[in-house]
């Protein structure tokens, strides 16, 4: 029995079937089979989701031989790519095309089924999430009809399935609007919680893709200002001498001895404390750099973690922001960074997280050092879903929470919709595993 375990190896699931269809015939055979059966389907991309949103103990459908680039749409900057196409191999193929993807998240080890299924999102007040960016998608419905489907066919329809989180079909393969190649300028330095805070519209608005990487229980944390700028040839050659700096900094101390410190702080938890503040002294420093996009937008996460993450409406984000940092000073012990990013209202999705708000997005994490399991964070998870909740916060469908039906019926205007079209494709809830049951019910 093949056993699959999601990116964090939080959950796990063992499948009684587990496909990996070559072509549509042999995805439309399995699906003839399985519908005998009735058994709940859900469909796999990289399984980077930190919830049990895409495990299955029925049937699990991977979709990772559907990995072709269809179409280069150069002059409306639109391609068609298949559903199990990685984000990594987007942001190689594109540039020789002189096109990059608009936004993206910390990683690219996402398929763009599995990216656009919960409104991944990146960071930025004018950019929506990359659900925002699709044009069609091809879907097979339950009974295997295959059908493209675009916004001017039917509006509520598309709106549903642009976020619909593995819930209507199988994504076959998906238009997506691009930008032209750019390159990022960052532009990072220290800030301190208060001044971030006492002008944050400043911050969001002052350059393309702003992020603020804050250090509990140090007052401080990073500005990260990208902006978007001509493409051009950076000279990446270092000497042995700068390799070895960047081993020793970032390697040995900023990852292996980072998580033996983390290990140890399972047992000690006050010296969590400690490591934020060493540590943002080793990282609060200033810095320039140029690069392609996609190698300033992602980043390291480091190790294995429990992720909790809400899209608070922006006008309540210092509020949320404030209580948040009453929380740290009750002697919660959270560790670095919780990630503060944002994005601009959206309407083409609606269950997008920032669906008619522009959103700040918080992202705390507890990591789980040596894959060890531990539950030291989850007084502090309930507490900061509670805060979050209280500001009208809608969490990150990947990620873990405990909302119900009843809190997203009030969190989304058109939830009833959504279930009414979803009913329509899914009639038996073949899609639903517990997770998605739990909020749905
Ligand atoms: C280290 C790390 C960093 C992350 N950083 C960010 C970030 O910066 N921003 C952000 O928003 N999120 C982030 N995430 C979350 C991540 O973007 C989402 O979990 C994303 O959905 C994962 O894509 P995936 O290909 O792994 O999909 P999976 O996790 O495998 O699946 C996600 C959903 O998509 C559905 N799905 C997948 N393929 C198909 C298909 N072909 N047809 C129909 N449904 C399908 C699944 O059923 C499931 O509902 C991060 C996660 C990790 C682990």
């Amino acid at each position: 029995m093949v056993e699959y375990w999601n990116w964090a190896k939080t959950f796990r699931c063992r499948p009684l079937l587990y496909v990996e269809p070559t072509s549509i015939d042999s995805l439309r055979i399995s699906l003839k089979e399985i519908n005998k059966t009735k058994s709940k389907i859900r469909i796999i991309g990289c399984a980077h989701s930190p919830s049990a949103l895409s495990m299955s103990n029925e049937v699990l459908i991977s979709m990772k031989n559907f990995n072709r680039i269809l179409e280069i749409d150069k002059e409306n900057l639109v391609i068609h790519c298949e559903s199990g196409v990685l984000l990594s191999t987007l942001n190689e193929i594109l540039p020789q095309y002189n096109l990059s993807l608009p936004v993206q998240g910390s990683v690219s080890t996402l398929t763009i089924a599995g990216a656009i299924s919960t409104a991944t999102h990146g960071s930025g007040i004018q950019y929506g999430t990359l659900s925002s960016y699709v044009r069609s998608i091809t879907l097979m419905k339950l009974d295997g009809e295959l059908k493209e489907f675009r916004l001017e066919d039917d509006e509520d329809l598309f709106r549903c399935l642009t976020c619909c989180l593995g819930t209507f079909g199988i994504i076959i393969s998906v238009r997506l609007q691009v930008s032209r190649l750019f390159y990022l300028e960052l532009n990072q330095h220290p800030l301190e919680f208060r001044k971030f805070l006492n002008t944050l519209p400043v911050y969001y608005s002052s350059s393309d893709h702003f992020r603020y990487m804050w250090y509990p229980h140090t007052n401080f944390g990073i500005a990260y200002h990208l902006n978007r700028v001509q493409p051009r040839i950076i000279n990446n050659k270092n000497s042995f001498l700068s390799k070895f700096i960047s081993w020793f900094r970032y390697s040995l101390i900023g990852y292996h001895l980072l998580e033996v410190l983390f290990l140890f702080s399972l047992y000690f938890p006050r010296f969590i404390r400690c490591i934020n503040n060493i540590y943002f002294k080793l990282d609060g420093r200033s810095c320039h750099k140029i690069d392609r996009c996609d190698k300033l937008f992602n980043f390291d996460c480091l190790f294995y973690q429990y992720a909790n993450e809400w899209a608070i409406p922006l006008d309540q984000a210092v509020s949320c922001l404030l209580q948040l940092e009453k929380l740290m000073e009750q002697n919660n012990y959270v560790h670095f960074p919780i990630e503060i990013r944002f994005s601009k209202d959206e309407d083409l999705s609606y269950l997008s997280p920032a669906y008619k708000r522009k959103t700040c997005w918080i992202n705390t994490v507890a990591y789980r050092p040596f894959g060890k399991n531990h539950l030291e964070h989850q007084t502090y998870f309930k507490a900061f879903e509670s805060i979050c909740y209280k500001h009208n916060g809608r969490p990150h469908w990947a990620k873990e929470h405990p909302l119900t039906n009843e809190d997203f019926s009030k969190l989304y205007p058109q939830w009833n919709l959504f279930h009414q079209k979803r009913k329509e494709f899914d009639p038996n809830d073949l899609f639903l595993n517990d997770c998605l049951r739990n909020m749905f019910s």
